[in-house]
């Protein structure tokens, strides 16, 4: 775990997310009251926990959790948390919040979508009291000294994705709505997981937020980053190219996902310090943005 610094009201705490660092962090967004952004998988929570009592915030001074989305990794660990922190209440789009609820279902498409390999990376997920939970997606959260959280659509990458803008810094909670920034591994690519992603939802998300004013993105994985406009552009880009990749597959009959991977993220090979990531995040991708393509022809054939 490691607390890293953002601004005076924005932590972030690196909980070690598929037991790395620069993988996945959680936002601790503090006004007089405290929020935090995203809750990691289950495996992540004590580490998140650790953060919060290394930052000298006390368990009942947490009032807010926000999800971006119902990946595991955004709010697997939303149960136990919400088990730690008595006084949170839980926001995430009123679409899925039935599987925080009930996980059983979301577990087994987790699974499926991760792979074997890097699935046990992630924990049991508990279950969220039904009512601790609310709906975020027109939430307007005002935490006091200025510091404002409000929510924004941004579907593609999952159908419940929103993402959080905060008006005190200007910057936004973008969880995976552009893909993901490791500087640590030097992976940038956009995920695009099935069995929900939605390729033209995600292209019209990143022009809308192209033509919005943000001074920050705090991404999810991993970490603030400040060149907003060269991201969102290079998030744009990255994706053209794997679709573009995905395309020549399916014209080829080819489905072998390992190997499309590879030629998109070479990062995949065994001796990459991020393989992982890029092999089971990649491949993941790879395998949503495919299956979208092959219904949408599918649909208009
Ligand atoms: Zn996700």
């Amino acid at each position: 775990m490691e607390i890293i610094p953002v601004d005076d009201h924005i932590t972030a705490i690196d909980h070690d997310l598929l037991n790395r660092p620069g993988v996945g962090v959680t936002y601790v967004v503090r006004g007089d009251d405290i929020a935090l952004v995203e809750t990691g998988t289950p495996l992540t929570a004590s580490a998140t926990l650790a953060g919060l009592d290394q930052l000298g915030i006390a368990r009942e001074a947490v009032g807010h959790i926000l999800c971006t989305h119902i990946h595991v990794d955004h709010a697997g660990g939303a149960g136990l948390l919400a088990a730690a922190l008595p006084r949170a209440t839980v926001y995430i789009h009123s679409m899925t919040a039935p599987h925080l609820v009930d996980p059983s279902r979301l577990i087994a498409s987790s699974r499926r979508a991760i792979g074997e390999k890097a699935w046990p990376l992630h924990g049991d997920m508990q279950p969220v009291p039904k009512e601790r939970i609310c709906s975020a997606e027109s939430l307007r959260l005002d935490l006091g000294q200025d510091v404002v959280l409000e929510a924004i659509l941004t579907p593609g990458h999952s159908p419940d994705h929103l993402s959080y803008r905060e008006r005190r810094s200007g910057g936004l909670f973008i969880g995976d709505a552009a893909g993901l920034d490791m500087p640590h591994y030097k992976l940038f690519f956009p995920c695009t997981p099935p069995p929900t992603y939605d390729l033209e939802a995600q292209r019209n998300t990143i022009a809308m937020l192209q033509q919005q004013d943000i001074s920050r993105l705090y991404v999810t994985h991993c970490g603030p980053h400040d060149d907003v406009e060269e991201k969102l552009r290079m998030a744009h880009e990255k994706l053209e190219e794997l679709v573009e990749i995905v395309y020549a597959a399916l014209e080829a009959g080819d489905e072998d996902i390992p190997a499309i991977n590879a030629r998109w993220l070479p990062e995949a090979r065994q001796d990459y310090p991020g393989a992982l990531i890029a092999e089971s995040w990649g491949e993941m991708s790879v395998a949503g943005l495919m299956r979208y393509e092959k219904k949408r022809r599918e649909r208009t054939a």
